[in-house]
């Protein structure tokens, strides 16, 4: 009785969030459950102050009914953005409004691993004083990193032969320095996870969110899930082979996909044919200049929209998505100014059916949502438990948390 009546609070709840505000009748109306059913679990989170009431919509001829929404105050979530120079933690409610931000560099070497740690701890300490909140009301913590993250043991465990982690216990680092949950995931499944619920990828079932920045990972939903594969290994497409023995990769191997299109390659090679230097922002500007791209350099990004559009043709051919959503900060710039060539590319190299079922977009967040889609983790864990806690016996977390409350303002 106790996993139905998880199952059936964790769809009213998700269908809540996901849809917006909405009267009990239409809740009714897109699940399952009888009306009765729908009223009565929805009284018992209306209870727990999970859902909230929010404003009235007419109905025909009969008394206005009242909106239903998740309550935006019930808990608070922060996410953490992981990148290689700096660390960035921010603070969300419910409805995602950010509340705070926090931001730590982390030095030019790399991130380092305890250095990491340190400073995930304390941006949440930051971001939560500066909410003006307790720890307590924070539901969970989400870090999206570079790399791999095994999510097999008892804590989440990061490989990343790019910034050299090797098999870093980051959950468990983390959760030694806080009793807030902690959800570690891989950065570009992170950004996957935001633009599938608020950007580019919102109604599609299956899609394929590719990012594209010194790094090029995929995040690949099936059915409405994020594809992780046996081992959470899966998507990382920017290490696929593209050219059998081609250029040697960040990896070690050689023929990457990401030696071919990764930020850092095409920058390099804009920098050698213009004499300018090689910073991180050099492909970004010269697209977003209005001018015509001429000579080498136009080359070089034809060249570029080229393999990408190969890379495309490959997630076409082999995942059939309805969508396919272009992010990353290379990847922004990139599709911003040649949609239709990267269309186009992809057309060539991919099989027509497939191909001509999928829609290329591009990310609709913008290039920094890391952190946010970090954010959506703990999200995620509340609306597959129905605001339940995890573990049975144990009162819900509203209760347990109000009770501390009042304790503590007393
Ligand atoms: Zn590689």
């Amino acid at each position: 009785m106790r996993d139905v009546r998880r199952a059936n609070r964790a769809s009213l709840l998700t269908d809540l969030f996901h849809g917006g505000r909405q009267s009990r009748q239409q809740l009714g109306d897109t699940t399952d459950l009888s009306q009765a059913s729908v009223s009565n679990l929805l009284a018992e989170m209306i209870d727990e102050g999970l859902v909230e009431e929010a404003g009235l919509v007419g109905s025909d001829g009969g008394r206005p009914r009242a909106l239903l929404r998740v309550a935006p105050g019930y808990g608070y979530v922060a996410g953490a953005d992981v990148g290689d120079t700096r660390v960035l933690v921010e603070l969300y409610d419910l409805a995602m409004s950010r509340l705070a931000v926090a931001q730590y560099p982390l030095g030019d070497d790399g991130p380092d691993p305890e250095l990491t740690a340190a400073k995930l701890l304390e941006g949440l300490e930051a971001v939560v004083a500066e909410a003006g909140i307790e720890r307590f009301e924070v539901l969970g913590f989400g870090v999206g990193v570079p790399g791999v993250v095994d999510q097999s043991g008892a804590a989440p465990v990061v490989h990343s032969q790019t910034t050299g982690w090797d098999a870093v216990p980051l959950g468990e680092m983390l959760r030694a320095g806080t009793d807030v949950p902690v959800f570690v995931e891989n950065g570009a499944k992170t950004v996957g996870q935001a633009e599938m619920w608020f950007g580019a990828g919102r109604g599609a079932r299956h899609a394929v969110i590719v990012m594209i920045g010194t790094g090029v990972g995929a995040a690949v939903v099936m059915d409405g899930r994020s594809y992780r594969g046996a081992f959470s290994n899966a998507g990382e497409w920017g290490h696929t082979t593209l050219v059998y023995d081609g250029d040697l990769c960040r990896c070690g191997a050689r023929g990457c996909l990401e030696a071919y299109i990764g930020s850092a390659t095409v920058i390099a090679r804009l920098a050698a044919a213009t004499g300018q230097a090689a910073e991180p922002k050099l492909l970004t500007r010269m697209l977003a200049a209005d001018g015509v791209l001429e000579g080498e350099v136009a080359e070089i990004i034809a060249q570029t929209i080229g393999y990408l559009g190969a890379g495309i043709a490959g997630l076409v051919n082999l995942f059939s998505p309805e969508r396919i959503v272009l992010g990353g900060p290379a990847g922004l710039a990139l599709g911003e100014r040649f949609l239709p060539d990267i269309r186009a590319a992809a057309a060539r190299n991919a099989l027509r059916q497939p191909y001509s079922r999928t829609r290329i977009d591009i990310c609709q967040l913008g290039p920094d949502v890391v952190a946010m889609g970090a954010a959506t983790l703990p999200i995620a864990r509340l609306l597959a438990d129905g605001g339940l806690p995890a573990t049975a016996g144990s009162p819900p977390p509203r209760a347990a948390r109000g009770r501390l409350k009042s304790r503590g303002r007393n």
